[in-house]
């Protein structure tokens, strides 16, 4: 009897305190782990939202790059980090394959972590370096099945979303080419602009700046219509290989546990940072746009990575590709 309402005692002070941190939360740094190389798509977008969230809720969120293993290596710290709401994760479609493609991940893509909301759904590009010799899709298709895997296919890892956009480039060509896996595109954009590797399916928010500037060629975009920021560049459909699209899609999570008026006090500045006129400035500059306001929310997020979940499971073990 004495131990039950001590025990309950404890209980209450431990979910006092609880709200009281989640009241006066945030008091200090926050971190926002993204799981690929600085510089590259996903860090570019964490960037942009997490300046707009701090000056929200007045407190500076730093990026940490943790990247590998097409993304699973970052989520798996995030999984294990301590649910206060000082660690939140920004992650993209990836975190709706790894259930399919890592045999072994250390977490559950869904129930390790609280959905914070969706951020925006990125067109990706296909992009060669500067002298590839091809002038548009059709020769590069010609030229790839000519000298087959000669060719080499830069992506950030299995799961990675260059790494999907390559896989159904090859399913639809039926070729298969050498591919050089990186922490994340950042990092692969360098060797292409480089001329070390020689071509890319990247999202635009990593490759618009390089294809204005002519410092990489572009063949096609993988949207139905074409991208008012490059409305030059042909649809992959209308280039070449019908019926070829992708989006890469961004959420923002926290790990499980974290108190809900915390999680709700992360969506509310996610959402008004999805509205600040720098973040969608910059997002229509880089061929992208924020979600609408109702997908920002934690419940949308939880409701589409599900659905992904169950979209890709089939596709993947379809193409039978896994890693350990
Ligand atoms: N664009 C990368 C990918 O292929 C990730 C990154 O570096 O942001 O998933």
């Amino acid at each position: 009897m004495k131990t039950t309402f001590l025990r309950t005692v404890a209980a209450i002070a431990l979910l006092g305190s609880a709200m009281a941190h989640a009241q006066n939360y945030p008091t200090r740094t926050i971190t926002m782990i993204v799981p690929f190389a600085a510089g590259g798509p996903t860090d570019t977008v964490a960037r942009l939202v997490a300046q707009s969230m701090g000056n929200t809720l007045k407190q500076q969120i730093i990026i940490e790059n943790v990247g590998g293993a097409g993304g699973t290596i970052g989520a798996a710290r995030v999984a294990k980090a301590t649910p206060d709401g000082y660690t939140l994760f920004l992650h993209h479609i990836g975190q709706s394959t790894a259930p399919g493609l890592y045999r072994k991940l250390s977490y559950n893509a869904i129930d390790s972590f609280e959905p914070v909301g969706l951020i925006t759904d990125v067109p990706m590009t296909l992009v060669a370096k500067k002298d590839f010799p091809a002038k548009d899709l059709k020769e590069l298709l010609a030229y790839v099945k000519a000298n087959k895997t000669k060719v080499t296919y830069a992506n950030a890892g299995l799961g990675s979303a260059s790494h999907l956009c390559g896989m159904l480039l090859q399913t639809a060509i039926g070729v298969d080419l050498t591919t050089v896996p990186y922490k994340g595109t950042g990092p692969a954009m360098n060797d292409l602009l480089g001329g070390q590797v020689d071509i890319m399916c990247d999202q635009t928010t990593n490759t618009t700046s390089q294809i204005k500037g002519g410092k990489i060629k572009v063949y096609g975009v993988t949207t139905k219509t074409r991208l008012a920021s490059m409305p030059d560049v042909p649809t992959m459909n209308e280039a070449g290989v019908p019926g070829f699209e992708v989006a890469v899609w961004h959420g923002m999570y926290a790990p499980k546990g974290t108190p809900k008026p915390v999680i709700d006090t992360l969506s509310n500045a996610l959402r008004t940072a999805l509205k600040d006129p720098v973040v969608k400035q910059r997002f229509a500059d880089l061929g992208t746009e924020p979600v609408a306001d109702a997908r920002a929310r934690p419940e949308a997020l939880k409701a589409h990575l599900k659905s992904e979940i169950d979209r890709w499971g089939p596709i993947i073990t379809k193409a039978g590709q896994y890693a350990d």
